[in-house]
């Protein structure tokens, strides 16, 4: 099934990975009667609410608890997506209405949701066809900050130095990205 979307590793800060060690790992999704059950589970309240999610390494949707940490939805390790969701009850069943690659633990990338879209058809649950809201995220090359870049806004949010617009090296894995000529 899923197999050449990129991994994110977890990018966030080390405490917030400790603190968590011990969270269980998100629910697994692997049909609408998981995401059923899930459901069912979460206090009313929340449900129309955005969940945490990620799509581990083996392509699998999991769900946590809003405001859940992603490094514990992920149990710690690489994803190929990260992000909010939250889901909306149609006649059919429940479905996608919002989801996002919010996920400042992993800042992935917009294109992420070609791996975010796959787990979503795996699992037979109704999804739109793009992120809601695709946010962009930029490593400080002077501080390490990372930053969730706002209309166009390419400022680094702790030190005001200017972020670069291309995806930097580190985020992207393209070694040489910086030695292309433009
Ligand atoms: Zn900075």
């Amino acid at each position: 099934m899923v197999g050449a979307g990129r991994r994110y590793r977890y990018v966030g800060p080390a405490d917030v990975r400790a603190s968590v060690a011990d969270a269980p790992e998100g629910w697994p999704v692997r049909s609408p009667a998981d995401l059923d059950t899930f459901l069912a589970a979460a206090d009313p309240r929340d449900r129309d609410e955005p969940f945490t999610y990620v799509i581990d390494t083996g392509g699998t949707l999991r769900l946590a608890p809003r405001r859940s940490e992603h490094v514990a939805c992920a149990g710690g390790g690489e994803v190929l997506g990260a992000g909010e969701i939250a889901f909306a009850d149609e006649r059919d069943g429940w479905v996608v209405a919002e989801v996002s690659n919010q996920s400042t633990g992993y800042c992935p990338n917009p294109n992420s949701w070609a791996a975010v879209a796959d787990a979503l058809d795996w699992a037979g649950i109704g999804r739109p066809e793009a992120f809601t809201v695709a946010v962009v995220f930029r490593r400080c090359l002077d501080c390490g900050e990372h930053n969730l870049v706002r209309d166009d806004d390419y400022m680094c949010v702790l030190c005001g130095a200017e972020l670069p617009e291309d995806v930097e090296p580190r985020l992207t894995a393209q070694p040489s990205a910086d030695q292309r000529s433009r």
